[in-house]
């Protein structure tokens, strides 16, 4: 597994991050979720994102607490440079997650737009003052647009405090605009990475939903009817019948579908990590195998997805990144 920088920050982050949203907790059992720990971490992944409202706190922060006070298989060399591990929370909830976890800091803590809503001001205040608490190392924003991380930037600039180090955004084939056009103005202008979530669109790009939806699966969970029926809207039947199709472009790099759909978050500039959500550790290992399709990208293929895919962003100055 390699590591990227969190956006121009010194905080090095493996390329593939694991999340613990949804399946932990309501849809796996404690055992797996610490297999799944366990093997990310000893897999060379040392980015955990975890929140309060994740599994109420309780499965994830378990786990993560296992896997840092235990400690792992770090005998690889590749593993010994990796020795650092970077935990990330959501604002809410900070002290709880700390004491929880049983930490005095985590690496960065996010603040998710939808949650604050105060002025800019008072916000990078807030994260500049939970920083400077050492409670968190870098902070970072989640769900924020453009205008709202470049005024955090100006006011953090003005007021002697501490910018934000990077955007939690959502990135897969059909959600391209924002990491793909936006936030690599950003990062060249004031460093600010992507660390980026959903990359199969919660489990629709695997083609795991091609013939129906599985029982097993996320779009049969109670609490989740919205991705059932964005999945039987014209707009998903479309997004089906071209899921097809990078299937067979998988099938000829002799990739899987998901990890060809995590290789192409991996190739775009500016994305420092992608967040994995996985319900057990055979998806688990399937998706850590995304790193090795990563040198196929190669521009022509990605043309061809591009042009399979047909919703390229305009004015994407610079694309592949390997
Ligand atoms: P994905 O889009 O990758 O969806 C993950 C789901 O897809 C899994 O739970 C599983 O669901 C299915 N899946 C994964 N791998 C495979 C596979 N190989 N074969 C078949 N099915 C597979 O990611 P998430 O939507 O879970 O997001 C990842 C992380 O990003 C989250 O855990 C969270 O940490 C972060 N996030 C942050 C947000 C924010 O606002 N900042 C918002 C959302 C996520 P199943 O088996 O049930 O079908």
């Amino acid at each position: 597994m390699f590591c990227r920088n969190l956006g121009k920050s010194g905080l090095r982050v493996s390329c593939l991050g694991l999340g613990t949203w949804v399946t932990f907790g309501s849809q796996i059992s404690d055992e797996m979720a610490e297999s799944v720990m366990t093997v990310a971490y000893d897999s060379g992944v040392n980015l955990f994102d975890t929140a309060e409202v994740y599994a109420s706190g309780r499965y994830s922060t378990d786990c993560l607490t296992y896997r840092l006070l235990q400690g792992g298989s770090m005998d690889t060399e590749e593993h010994a440079r990796n020795d650092h591990l970077c935990v990330c929370v959501c604002v809410a909830g900070l002290r709880g997650s700390l004491s929880r976890l049983q930490l005095d800091y985590v690496d960065i803590v996010f603040a998710n737009r939808t949650d604050v809503n105060a002025p800019m001001e008072e916000i990078v205040r807030a994260m500049t003052f939970v920083i400077e608490q050492g409670m968190a190392m870098y902070w970072g924003t989640s769900r924020w647009n453009v205008v709202e991380i470049m005024e955090a930037y100006s006011i953090a600039r003005q007021f002697n405090l501490i910018p934000p180090v990077c955007e939690q955004a959502e990135y897969h084939y059909f959600q391209r605009d924002k990491v793909e056009l936006h936030l690599p103005e950003l990062y060249h202008k004031i460093g600010v990475g992507a660390m980026t979530w959903s990359p199969l669109a919660c489990g629709l790009l695997t083609g795991k939903y091609n013939e129906g939806v599985p029982e097993s699966s996320r779009a049969a969970m109670k609490g989740y009817a919205w991705l059932k029926e964005r999945l039987c809207s014209d707009e998903g039947k479309k997004q089906l019948s071209k899921i097809k199709e990078l299937h067979l472009l998988a099938d000829r790099l002799n990739c899987t579908a998901a990890q060809l759909a995590i290789a192409w978050c991996l190739r775009s500039e500016g994305v420092s990590s992608v967040l994995l959500g996985v319900s057990n550790t055979e998806q688990l290992l399937e998706n850590l195998g995304s790193v090795r399709v990563l040198s196929q990208l190669t521009p022509p293929l990605i043309a061809e997805m591009d042009a399979l895919l047909g919703n390229k962003p305009r004015n994407v100055k610079k694309e592949a990144r390997r």
